[in-house]
């Protein structure tokens, strides 16, 4: 019966509509007129490593962006060959590993530079790194004062090739002004050590930037959240189709009269008869605790339906008076093509790559559309 399911019915579930995401993938590639980086960090943003890096592979993506070497080695162990890249600094322990395997790293410090360097003459290698510039996301990189003399210094290590330069907007989706004198920055610094013929890969852009600004001299591109079908940027979420739809079903309906209170706290008590509709989902799978109170609905029957109460660790109640004829069994869509995640989001006071990274391995991932 419910053969489409890897396991068991599961109460919660999360479908991926893997067309949408390759619409976004080429609404991404419209707009940069670059190569891509496609970000999959975080489980690709919580649709699955494994699922979306194979999917894509035949895509004709420049590199896979993770965060770490455990990301980077479930690529591999999926029998995906696209190069992977590293977008944060590497701690020492993981660096042995990146050079076997020749992942391409970003170098904060001359320290780290040696450190590959030394490895990969070891391995008899001569490893790909990228430079990474603070631009002004303080989280990695070089810093601006002293880029004119790393040049040299870098370009001493003989197992070391210098093949990209990468810096992060902080704001692109916030602060137009900064954002475009932090890429006149990236620029004046690009031009600096060599300018377009120096590096093979230069790039900047995410996925805010990507939609709002102009790739400049950047040849490369790394968006993560507008591939997932959510854009940063105001005005540009139409052009993008919905990936993640995440369900779940009613299983239990009942009239609760007047007076009565829905769930941890009492925070919402009855003021009239009300048909109350408990959920089989929660905290527990990643829906945020912290829309409780916030007005946040659900989608059941083509109507959206208001959440009473706490959200509990597995089950949330809602008022569905409005919604027909509902019963035990019925699917309901906690955020998709008719609940935006980012209104989730925005009632939980978070934002959307929290709640997609959130959703937790009871969630059953099912993909349509390869
Ligand atoms: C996560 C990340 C991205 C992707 O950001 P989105 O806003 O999801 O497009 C790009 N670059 C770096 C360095 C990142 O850490």
């Amino acid at each position: 019966m419910n053969e489409s399911f890897p396991v068991s019915p599961p109460r919660a579930w999360a479908e991926v509509d893997l067309a949408a995401l390759k619409h976004n993938l080429a609404v991404a590639r419209k707009s940069s007129v670059a190569d891509l980086m496609v970000v999959v960090k975080a489980g690709a943003y919580g649709h699955g490593l494994e699922e979306i890096a194979r999917f894509l592979q035949a895509e004709d993506i420049a590199f896979f962006g993770v965060a770490n070497v455990g990301e980077a080695r479930r690529i591999r162990n999926a029998g995906v060959e696209t190069p992977v890249y590293l977008l944060g600094a590497t701690w020492h322990g993981e660096r042995e590993e990146i050079v076997a395997r020749e992942w391409t790293p970003c170098l904060s410090t001359l320290d780290e530079a040696a450190h590959f360097n030394a490895l990969a003459a070891t391995a008899g290698k001569r490893l790909k790194v990228h430079l990474a510039v603070d631009t002004g996301m303080g989280r990695g990189g070089f810093l601006l004062a002293e880029i004119p003399s790393i040049m040299p210094e870098l370009e001493k290590w003989e197992h070391l090739e210098i093949d990209g330069i990468g810096s992060h907007l902080p704001s692109a989706d916030e602060d137009e002004v900064f954002t475009k004198a932090q890429i006149a920055t990236y620029h004046d610094i690009l031009q600096s050590i060599g300018g377009e013929s120096r590096f093979k890969w230069r790039h900047l852009l995410n996925s805010a930037g990507l939609l709002g600004y102009d790739r400049g001299l950047c040849n490369l591109a790394r968006p993560g959240l507008m591939l997932y079908g959510v854009s940063p940027m105001p005005g540009h979420q139409s052009s993008l189709k919905n990936v993640m739809t995440l369900k779940s079903r009613v299983t239990l309906v009942r009239t609760l009269p007047a007076g009565h209170g829905v769930s941890y706290g009492r925070q919402f008590v009855t003021t009239r008869s009300t048909r109350v509709a408990t959920i089989g989902i929660g905290y527990g799978d990643g829906y945020p605790r912290h829309v409780s109170g916030q007005g946040a609905e659900i989608w059941l029957n083509g109507t959206r339906c208001p959440i009473l109460g706490r959200v509990t660790m597995d089950q949330i109640m809602a008022d569905v008076s409005g919604a027909g004829e509902v019963q035990a069994g019925d699917e309901v869509e906690m955020f998709g093509a008719n609940i935006p995640v980012d209104e989730v989001a925005t009632k939980a006071g978070t934002i959307s790559w929290e709640i997609f990274t959130g959703i937790t391995p009871r969630v059953v991932r099912c993909y349509s559309g390869s």
